[in-house]
């Protein structure tokens, strides 16, 4: 369980005033030391996570974060890290104390309500003072969750109290797609069906492993009783040569795609790992109608191009080099690429024309669709690498007609 990647865990941020005792209270719920705990206002410099399983929740991802209420020069940037892990949290935890509630928390409140996050207000130190049966009224009022009421000295005992109250609170808040996410494949395709994934072995692809959409597809296959045959480009033909009946579906990397549609008969519905992600992960719709804006776009138009993980680029950089390449082929011309990566996303998106994201594979859903949500309030159309590249190869029709919502929604947008 220690391996479940940190964009498929409940992640839940822990936040609150300096020192009202979040990284105490994460100790206690997690059994470790693991956030920097001091008596010394404003001692958690970065937001510090830590993985574990809580049954029957499953993998969840604790971040805790910064005070709300640091002024200093240095808290001001530790604030705006602390505001980003909000925006991926999918459940926040607000840490107070008996009779506290002001405008920090307030600012918390607000934060949550607007990316229509679930709050749950921890009431700590309650060793201390007891808090008053109103105060914890009004917070229930405020958040619609009943508060936990804690105290992070004392060790076991108080573990024991606070965690079952936590797995009740988590349970009530958090959003119905962590518990039900969006299929994958599973309605694209019966128990007993075969298909067929192509996965390109370039010098791009990982040593020893395939990249996680491909392997979060095998393992959906596998829970819908779905064989697949997992090939090259270089064996596509041969390996539906080699069977019996067309396969129910094929998937391929985004790279291959013109190769895919070109080799698979008509009847046969074929899709990329990038556009079954734009829907686990984010609104394919609004995806595909974004994609359509491309058609619009004019030389020299600014464009940013959003990826969530930080890595060297190589000449051959999807997002930085090839995308940019093929959309100045469809254009006529060299559009103003900027590029955004890791947790970098702006909250203001400035006079970019359009947004073009990775396919999100290590962001969770929520961070993904508070992105988008930017970008629609800002009126800036968003696609997503995987429709863009089909776009500019003149395929996207095709690969998006196993989802014919999307399709449509596409077309209406191109008028
Ligand atoms: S940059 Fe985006 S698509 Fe690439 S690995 Fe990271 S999250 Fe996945």
């Amino acid at each position: 369980m220690e391996d479940t990647p940190r964009s498929l865990r409940l992640q839940i941020a822990v936040a609150g005033r300096t020192n009202s005792g979040k990284s105490s209270f994460m100790n206690l719920i997690t059994g470790q030391d693991v956030a920097i705990t001091s008596p010394i206002p404003g001692t958690t410099t970065d937001v510090v996570e830590k993985a574990m399983e809580l049954r029957p929740l499953g993998p969840v991802l604790f971040l805790d974060t910064a005070g709300i209420d640091d002024e200093t020069e240095l808290g001001g940037r530790r604030v705006e890290r602390s505001r980003r892990a909000l925006d991926r949290a999918d459940v926040i935890l607000l840490v107070t104390t008996p009779g506290v509630w002001a405008a920090p928390e307030e600012k918390v409140l607000a934060a949550a309500r607007e990316r229509k996050t679930g709050l749950i207000a921890v009431v700590n130190k309650c060793d201390q003072t007891s808090p008053a049966p109103e105060f914890l009224a009004m917070l229930k009022e405020k958040t619609s969750f009943a508060p936990i009421v804690t105290s992070s000295v004392g060790g076991n005992p108080e573990r024991e109290k606070a965690l079952p109250q936590l797995k009740d609170a988590l349970l009530a808040a958090c959003p119905d797609d962590f518990v039900q996410p969006p299929p994958l494949i599973g309605d694209l395709t019966t128990s007993g069906d075969v298909i067929i994934m192509i996965v390109p072995v370039d010098k791009q692809a990982p040593k020893g492993r395939i990249i996680m959409p491909q392997m979060q597809v095998l393992r959906d296959a596998l829970d819908h009783g779905v064989q697949t045959l997992t090939v090259r480009e270089s064996e596509y033909k041969a390996a539906l040569n080699a069977l019996k009946a067309p396969p129910a579906l094929v998937i391929c990397d985004s790279q291959v795609v013109d190769l895919m549609v070109r080799e698979t008969p008509q009847a046969v519905p074929c899709t990329t790992f990038s556009i079954l992600f734009a829907r686990l992960k984010g609104d394919m719709n609004l995806l595909a109608a974004g994609t359509a804006a491309l058609a619009k776009l004019s030389p020299g138009d600014p464009v940013m191009v959003a990826e969530a993980c930080t890595h060297h680029a190589s000449e051959d950089d999807i997002g930085r080099v090839k995308i940019p390449r093929w959309l100045a082929q469809k254009t006529g011309g060299e559009l103003k690429v900027k590029v955004a990566s890791g947790r970098d996303f702006p909250d203001d998106l400035g006079d970019q024309k359009m947004i073009i994201h990775c396919g999100s594979c290590m962001l969770n859903r929520r961070e993904t669709l508070r992105r988008m949500t930017l970008a629609h309030n800002a009126g800036v159309p968003i696609t997503n690498y995987g429709m863009a590249i089909s776009y500019s190869k003149g395929v996207l029709e095709r690969v998006l007609s196993p989802f014919p919502e999307a399709l449509e929604t596409y077309k209406k947008a191109l008028k």
